[in-house]
């Protein structure tokens, strides 16, 4: 893994980034947020790839959806919920 320069304000590991990466992708972010993503994407090459897969997955699962139109189990409907709440939670975490 690449070893990113640090910048006192606005530095993303890249474990926030693997974190937020889904608000990212989202625009959830602030502008301050974003481009410090931005920033450590364009510097690190372990995080593209994340960003990439993470890009491919949700292509792939807004395919699903299209393709298979039809109520969700209540189980199903769980875990999507448990998703969200774990994605608030992340979004919570943000320190910058
Ligand atoms: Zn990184």
């Amino acid at each position: 893994m690449l070893k990113v320069f640090r910048q006192p304000d606005t530095a993303v590991t890249c474990q926030q980034v693997d974190e937020n990466l889904e608000a990212y992708l989202d625009s959830a972010l602030t502008t301050t947020q974003m481009s410090a993503f931005q920033t450590h994407i364009n510097r690190c090459s372990s995080c593209q790839a994340l960003l990439q897969q993470e890009q491919l997955q949700i292509r792939q699962l807004r395919c699903e959806a299209q393709l298979n139109q039809r109520t969700l189990s209540p189980v199903e409907s769980a875990e999507i919920q448990q998703n969200l709440y774990r994605q608030m939670r992340r979004n919570i975490r943000w320190k910058i």
